[in-house]
């Protein structure tokens, strides 16, 4: 009897664990860095978007019936702030927000550091050599990667002038638009070449400031990769090592939103 019941215990045991789903180690062993900005008054927004992130009070103190109560309303852009664009973005029948798959937005991630090209050089447009220089010290970009740029610029935010290169609002801000990007070419080569899930960067936007047709976006879009921007406190992350997960507001039908992103490290 005693024999049967050992049985039956271990019988349970071995069914929970294959029943278990696989995580990666750094989801329970690892220090977690927020690579988020605060959504407030001072949260950057494209320059033709007049309207930034508006809170709204709607409620806050004692209600009548003696509880206290707080509660706002909240009004954004899609594209401000820290924020994922969905690949239907810039790509007819592409992905929208609420169809990208959560194993997109899950995964190794990588730092490729440009923050030297980007001193001497503004409007720096991320090249193939750079990724290989990385690939150089770390290896082959790991299949599903996450990859996150860094170009530096967090350290500007959230001052709109030397992030953006103008603090203008309107139409008339184009042109003076000033910040690094992703090259196409690179763009091109990372989805022909390697296999990623998503791609971030600590800017405005993953085609640089002067970009006119944005073909970077286009690029990442065709083929369904998800772009995190204005991706914060990117300086506190290793090049490698570490697990990024990136959950966007699930807006039904959004070609993007408001983005909650963080590391854990290992
Ligand atoms: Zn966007």
């Amino acid at each position: 009897m005693k024999q049967t019941i050992t049985l039956l215990v271990c019988g349970l045991c071995f069914t929970f664990l294959s029943c278990a789903p696989e995580q990666p180690e750094t989801l329970l062993n690892g220090r977690i860095i927020d690579l988020t900005y605060p959504f407030n008054e001072e949260t950057i927004f494209w320059p033709t978007e007049e309207r930034g992130f508006e809170l709204e009070e709607l409620h806050r103190g004692y209600t009548d019936a003696e509880y206290y109560y707080t509660a706002h309303r909240f009004c954004s852009a899609e594209h401000g702030g820290t924020h994922l664009d969905a690949p239907v973005h810039f790509y007819e029948e592409r992905r929208e927000l609420h169809e990208i798959p959560l194993e997109d937005l899950i995964g190794t991630g990588i730092v490729v550091d440009v923050t030297l090209q980007t001193e001497a050089d503004r409007d720096y447009r991320v090249r193939v050599s750079d990724f290989q220089s990385w690939e150089a010290l770390h290896g082959r970009i790991p299949d599903g990667a996450i990859v996150i740029i860094r170009t530096g610029w967090g350290q500007y935010w959230p001052d709109r002038e030397s992030y953006l290169g103008t603090e203008i609002i309107g139409d008339e801000a184009i042109p003076e638009l000033s910040f690094p990007g992703l090259h196409p070419d690179a763009a091109e080569w990372l989805v022909s070449n390697r296999n990623i899930r998503a791609i971030g960067i600590d800017t405005a936007s993953i085609d640089y400031g002067k970009s006119e047709e944005f073909k970077s976006h286009v690029v990442l879009a065709r083929e369904n990769v998800p772009i995190f921007e204005n991706v914060a406190y990117v300086d506190q992350l290793p090049s490698t090592g570490f697990t990024i997960i990136a959950l966007p507001m699930k807006i039904e039908g959004g070609s993007g939103g408001p983005l909650r992103i963080v590391a854990v490290v290992g």
